[in-house]
């Protein structure tokens, strides 16, 4: 079990059940095709299948040999990474004619070599048909993996090579399992939107709660610089949600003006908080220890109520006055 949870930590794919199937079986496949959208895990469950094919383990990739940790730095000299140059638009055929004839070379150091070709749906048809070449009599010890977002742009020659994965998208309880792994402060039902928002793929929802986060933890920030500096005009901007703020996301704001208040009364007591930040250390140095104890009891306040059917934007405005109250403005 603690293996199985090691190997997860350096190459994280969540649900997909028959690919994680597989890939622990060894992977042994000589041409795997990764179908699905941007951030539905494909290269996660590359670099893992690269990992086994390298792993010097018998359970493969165990994620904690010399191998696999090279593999998961990208440093594997036995894995090729094949992406789309920076120059063109496209995989150009003289790079798949490079790969093939490298192909045939013995690995360096482990027993297979891997090559894993990102947006395969670039290659052109001629290019197809050089990578089809080696696809046809790969030597022993050759592994592909194909990243593609469309599948159809494949022909059906290299397609009938190789063994094709759809990337699924994640049920709620494997999503939740997955963003509550990786996003542990987001609020569950944060997590469950942006899911749900989403699509059930993990990496367009991380980046969905990264924005909303951003944004709403910038909020917090700005307010706690308008209380340490007296300023209910800079308190009103900064308590100015956008019309479509959710419920959730005045949520993470409160927990983040929470998260200040706590530190700057951590800094009051002569403690030194684990995140200090810049607005913590000025409400501290302006504030009494009663005033941050009112202030904190305040968005307490503010957190309990933040559950009833009230607008986030109402809320967030009567917030505003009852801290400029406690600050006497
Ligand atoms: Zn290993």
């Amino acid at each position: 079990m603690s293996s199985t949870s090691k190997r997860s930590d350096i190459f994280p794919l969540y649900g997909n059940r028959r690919l994680a199937r597989y890939i622990r079986s060894g992977g042994d496949g000589q041409a795997v095709v990764l179908c699905g959208p941007e951030g539905s895990g494909r290269h996660t469950a590359a670099r893992s299948l690269a990992a086994a094919a390298v792993c010097m383990s018998p359970e493969k990739p165990c994620g904690n040999c010399a191998a696999c940790r090279k593999a998961a730095a990208g440093e594997h000299q036995d894995i090729r990474l094949i992406s789309v140059p920076e120059d063109k638009t496209a995989i150009p055929v003289e790079l798949i004619r490079e790969v093939r004839a490298e192909a045939y070379i013995r690995p360096g150091e482990a027993e297979n070599k891997v090559y894993i070709i990102e947006s395969a749906e670039t290659l052109k048809e001629y290019a197809q048909n050089a990578l089809l070449k080696v696809l046809e009599e790969p030597p022993a010890h050759a592994r592909f993996v194909l990243i593609t977002e469309q599948e159809d742009a494949l022909l059906p020659t290299v397609l009938s090579r190789c063994r094709v994965f759809r990337m699924e998208p994640l049920s709620a309880e494997e999503g939740e399992a997955a963003l509550a792994a990786l996003r542990p402060a987001a609020a569950p039902e944060a997590r469950a939107a942006a899911l749900a928002a989403a699509e059930g793929y993990v990496g367009p929802a991380l980046r969905l709660l990264a924005d909303d986060r951003r944004r709403e933890v910038a909020a917090a920030l700005d307010l706690a610089r308008g209380m340490a500096n007296r300023s209910e005009h800079e308190m009103a901007l900064a308590a100015f949600l956008p019309d479509k703020t959710s419920r959730e996301q005045y949520g993470t704001l409160l927990d983040t003006l929470t998260e200040i208040i706590a530190a700057a009364v951590e800094i009051k007591c002569g403690r030194r908080p684990a995140a200090p930040a810049e607005e913590a250390e000025r409400m501290a140095e302006s504030m009494s220890l009663g005033l941050l104890l009112r202030l904190r009891d305040t968005v307490e306040k503010a957190r309990s109520e933040a559950n009833f059917n009230i607008r986030p934007q109402t809320a967030a405005v009567a917030l505003c006055a009852a801290l400029a109250g406690e600050l006497s403005m």
